[in-house]
């Protein structure tokens, strides 16, 4: 196969500067300004590499509009609030719960929508879609760029794209993981020359404790920390939906997928997406550490049902045609479903917020 024009930077990063460690390789991969895998491409739907559960069936959108109406009542209903996206892929979310906003006209009215989104691509692809939208719309590379004030921020698999960083503990300690070439030529993963010396005291008990061998992934972004910054002194909340693990614990979660299929993670940077889980609990404590109320993290399946999934199937159901009611059920079992290949069990929500709003809408009763 041809070498990828992002595989020749990346070598080249590595033959000057030294083996790279994987946070630098995965950020190169999806981000890189001309050739990072959402820069060049929209990556969903049926045709492209993954669907996403807003793509699957308009409900998801519209649940999460009632959340937000609903966070707003709590806010105490301001006369102007940000509702934020961060990764919005086709706005089709964001379109959706719009849409569902016109059940609280004076919600909907007090709206400026931010949509923070680092592809250029992908923001003439949500610009299309929000052609006819009569609310106000930015767009943003960065969640920086939203002016103050309060605001309602949501999130469907935007934090599994956000780059990992991967560490092996060795008999000594631990050591950040990197990509190198190995004396074959080829991209190969190895651990770094020196070890990291505090690296263990920051590190949960149950990781600290882990057996020689143990791989350890964690992030570093700030972004979640700004936006808890913002809600805690200007008002509002937060919901992050994604798959992942309720408590930090060892092992390796980063994937390819290419085509709806797993590839391998070195094989063809910039043309396959690269995700890791993403640890709630460690997202719980950094967003804690910054001020902010965290209510769950809870399925999605629980999530979804406590914010009227059923009834809103069966209301769209009883205006729908006999095929297009098939396709309700099906899609609705998707995101509700509790085996693998559903998404109501692998996927969580956590909200966090401003501590004067108590417990957030969908995490109560
Ligand atoms: N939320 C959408 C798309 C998920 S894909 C859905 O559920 O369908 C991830 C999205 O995050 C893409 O739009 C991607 O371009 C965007 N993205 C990835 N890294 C980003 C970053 N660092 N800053 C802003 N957007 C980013």
């Amino acid at each position: 196969m041809e070498t990828s024009p992002l595989e020749i930077e990346i070598r080249r990063r590595i033959a000057l500067a030294g083996p790279m460690p994987v946070r630098q390789f995965m950020t190169l991969c999806l981000t890189h300004p001309q050739h990072g895998y959402y820069m060049t491409r929209d990556p969903l739907g049926r045709d492209g590499d993954f669907v996403t559960a807003p793509e699957i069936s308009q409900i998801f959108g519209e649940l999460i509009g009632l959340w937000a109406a609903a966070v707003w009542q709590a806010m105490g209903q301001p006369e102007n609030v940000r509702l934020v996206e961060l990764g919005p892929g086709r706005g089709t979310m964001m379109h959706d719960a719009l849409r569902a906003a016109h059940v609280l006209p004076a919600f909907r009215a007090a709206l400026v929508v931010h949509l923070v989104e680092i592809s250029g691509t992908l923001q003439r692809r949500q610009r299309e879609t929000f052609e006819k939208t009569d609310v106000p719309m930015l767009w943003h590379e960065s969640f920086d760029e939203v002016p103050d004030g309060p605001i309602i921020v949501v999130a469907n698999e935007f934090v599994d794209a956000l780059p990992v960083h991967h560490a092996v503990k060795q008999l000594n300690g631990w050591y950040e993981r990197v990509v190198e070439i190995d004396p074959n030529g080829n991209l190969a993963f190895g651990i770094a020359a020196d070890r990291m010396p505090q690296f263990e005291q920051t590190l949960p008990l149950a990781v600290r404790d882990a057996p020689i061998g143990s791989l350890y992934e964690w992030r570093t972004d700030s972004i979640l920390l700004e936006v808890s910054r913002r809600l805690v002194r200007q008002g509002g909340a937060a919901l992050v939906i994604d798959y992942g693990h309720v408590e930090s614990a060892v092992g390796e979660t980063l994937q390819a997928v290419g085509g709806h299929a797993f590839a391998n993670t070195l094989a063809a940077p910039g043309s396959i997406d690269l995700t890791a889980h993403v640890d709630f609990q460690a997202l719980a404590f950094a967003v804690e550490s910054m001020g902010a109320t965290v209510s769950g993290p809870i399925e999605q399946a629980e999530f979804l049902r406590r914010l009227g999934i059923e009834q809103r199937a069966a209301a769209l159901k009883a205006i729908a045609a006999p095929d297009k009611a098939d396709e309700v059920d099906v899609a609705v079992a998707r995101l509700m479903g509790q085996e693998a290949t559903g998404m109501g069990k692998m996927f969580k929500a956590i909200a966090f917020g401003d501590p004067r709003l108590g417990p957030l809408p969908g995490f109560v009763g």
